[in-house]
């Protein structure tokens, strides 16, 4: 039997926790008042030294990140991301409606960190209440001298400036969101240069997950031993799983890095719905491939776990699917989203997702052939690494998963499957 290991959301439960007086009486700002005297490569090293890794996708190492902006620059920007666009993850948008100080207070240390004076919270459009948190936070914070002139010391400012996307899945990505804050369209960029070197406004910026600066205040506070406790050697600290789909209690849990996927399923989530059985899990947001139910049920909620299981992580967006569901249906839904959200700037990714979306509509209303099969894994095949961001995998990466693991299921919806059993042996 697991149970929540609580860091993030510990201010949660608390009366008025997104106000600043509540957030306040629970403890929030001592550890941003504790960096006022370090200097900023103490932090850096700190949060090098506490191992956390970015809760954004890919895992990669915040600390490590924030070493390769140019030594001599005369500006820094940090943005945040909070465009949390990915099917199955809500867990940023916890943090925002429900103790959005927490993530000021981890913008505030971030900067003294890299030297920023002005930060970008780029919070995705639909996300209303967010927004109306974020904001108030915000104007509390200037009002009490968090954010504003002398909030980096005596006058040394952090401005915090919030920037509401217009419903665009692409602008999650980091350069596309970039694009979108400077009025352009929020279109990906081609890497290199990286936003390290070159970003927003054409200088040296660090983009981070809304999460991801959400551990910082834990960090300062506590010592990277203490977070380092928590968690494997190479996941430390918790993670906000986002659990969705047919479960007995969706939602919100937060665990430390480790847990089986069994006891976040079946102990916090209740189990699957009704008492049926598992039949498949996407562990990490919908880009990330599926798992079979007994692939699932071996992972553990780490990002090597997971990985080694040839899956990833990603955002923490679990979607549970029971026995029932059909999977090219589940896929259909999958891929006219992507179809749907690709920014079309490169060939194989616009036409690419439009063909990937209709040949599994046609099989599955059972129009479709072996010949079309056959056809949506050879165009997964070649859109993927021949674009110029990862969307393309993020479609790819569910078709190939969907086929291979459910087979059977697709080719059952073929207009030819009787010609194809016959030809079994
Ligand atoms: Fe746009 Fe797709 Fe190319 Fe990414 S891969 S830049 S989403 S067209």
């Amino acid at each position: 039997m697991i149970a929540e290991t609580i860091l993030l959301k510990a201010r949660m439960g608390n009366t008025d926790s997104h106000t600043l007086a509540s957030a306040r009486a629970a403890g929030a700002y001592r550890a941003s008042a504790k960096t006022l005297a370090a200097a900023p490569e103490e932090i850096v090293q700190l949060v090098k030294d506490s191992g956390l890794r970015g809760r954004g996708g890919a895992g990669f190492p915040t600390g490590l990140k924030w070493t390769f902006l140019p030594k001599n620059r005369d500006a820094t920007y940090l943005c945040v991301n909070a465009d949390e666009s990915e099917p199955g993850t809500f867990k940023d948008r916890l943090i925002l409606e429900e103790d959005p100080h927490l993530l000021i207070e981890g913008i505030v240390i971030a900067c003294r960190a890299i030297r920023c004076a002005h930060a970008y919270l780029y919070i995705r459009g639909e996300f209303c209440l967010p927004h109306e948190r974020i904001r108030a936070a915000a104007d509390e914070a200037y009002a009490a001298g968090l954010l504003g002139p002398n909030a980096g010391g005596p006058g040394q400012a952090i401005d915090l400036t919030i920037h509401r996307g217009a419903g665009a899945y692409i602008c999650g990505e980091e350069t596309a969101l970039l694009n979108s804050i400077e009025g352009k369209k929020g279109q990906p960029r081609m890497k290199p240069p990286f936003p390290t070197n070159v970003g927003l406004f054409g200088k040296p910026t660090v983009i981070n997950n809304v999460e991801t600066l959400a551990n910082l205040p834990f960090i300062v506070e506590k010592g990277p031993d203490a977070y380092r406790a928590i968690g494997t050697e190479k996941s430390p600290g918790t993670r906000l799983m986002s659990v969705s789909g047919h479960v007995e209690r969706p939602g919100v849990y937060e665990v430390a890095h480790g847990v089986p996927m069994r006891g976040l399923i079946e102990d916090l989530a209740g189990g699957v719905r009704g008492g049926r059985k598992l039949k498949a899990l996407i562990p990490g947001g919908s880009s990330t491939p599926v798992l079979t139910a007994e692939e699932a049920y071996a992972v553990n909620v780490d990002f090597e776990s997971v990985q080694a299981a040839g899956s990833m992580l990603g955002s923490g967006g679990c979607i549970v699917m029971d026995e029932t569901t059909d999977m090219v249906w589940a896929l259909d839904k999958l891929a006219h989203f992507y179809a749907h959200e690709s920014c079309g700037q490169c060939t194989p990714c616009r036409e690419g997702s439009g063909w990937i979306a209709e040949i599994v509509r046609k099989i599955a209303t059972g129009k479709g052939t072996r010949a079309d099969l056959e056809k949506l894994e050879s165009l997964a095949a070649q859109i993927v690494g021949n674009t110029i961001c990862v969307f393309s995998d993020a479609l790819a990466m569910p078709v190939v998963s969907h086929v291979t693991k459910f087979r059977a299921e697709f080719e059952a919806h073929l207009a030819d499957r009787a010609s194809s059993s016959s030809a079994a042996p």
